[in-house]
């Protein structure tokens, strides 16, 4: 099993401490180095059974400039052209906020399916967690949608599964 995968969140919802957590897991790291495109960053992560390539998508935020929408323009078109979309988003945020609304009204638009991560579950409760999965939910659909703490390692696990299972 091979595939793409990329991770699109605001700025500071952990996507890097994601990527190297995920490289970091039991199996052997490819590359990890930054890419030609603009501050995307691909990990290689295989294992025996699978090879996934994941990429840090920036440019995914509201453009201030032609520029901007330009980039926006180019990072969606990537999204198009992976197999799976990590939204991340952070468990304290209660309900997606401008940012989270913004990235979600460019995924609507996208074809590949989008799986919702809700990172640092270690800062909140459990019944907290569960409302910011509910209220994501009724925003958009999410093929599936997987809770973890990046700093902690947990969940990490259980989101490799769940992107092995799609591809
Ligand atoms: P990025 O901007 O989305 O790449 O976010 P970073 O990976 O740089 O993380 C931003 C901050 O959040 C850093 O201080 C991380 O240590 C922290 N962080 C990331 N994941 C977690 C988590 O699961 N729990 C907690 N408590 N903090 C986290
Ligand atoms: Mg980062």
């Amino acid at each position: 099993k091979s595939g793409f995968v990329s991770i699109v969140g605001r700025p500071n919802v952990g996507k890097s401490t994601l990527l190297n957590k995920l490289a970091g897991e039991k199996i052997a790291i490819i590359s990890n180095k930054p890419q030609t495109t603009r501050n995307a960053i691909k990990t290689v992560v295989t294992d025996e059974s699978s090879q996934m390539i994941f990429i840090d998508t920036p440019g995914i935020h509201k453009p201030k400039n032609k520029l901007g929408e330009y980039m926006v323009d180019v990072a969606q078109g990537t999204l198009n052209e992976v197999d799976v979309v990590l939204f991340l988003v952070e468990a304290s945020d209660g309900s997606p906020g401008a940012g989270d609304i913004y990235i979600m009204d460019r995924l609507k638009d996208v074809k590949t399916p989008v799986f919702l991560i809700v990172n640092k579950i270690d800062l909140v409760k459990r019944e907290q967690l569960l409302k910011v999965m509910d209220n994501y939910s009724k925003q958009m659909e999410f093929k599936a949608i997987v809770p973890v703490s990046a700093l902690n390692n947990e969940g990490v696990e259980i989101l490799l599964n769940e992107i092995k299972k799609i591809m």
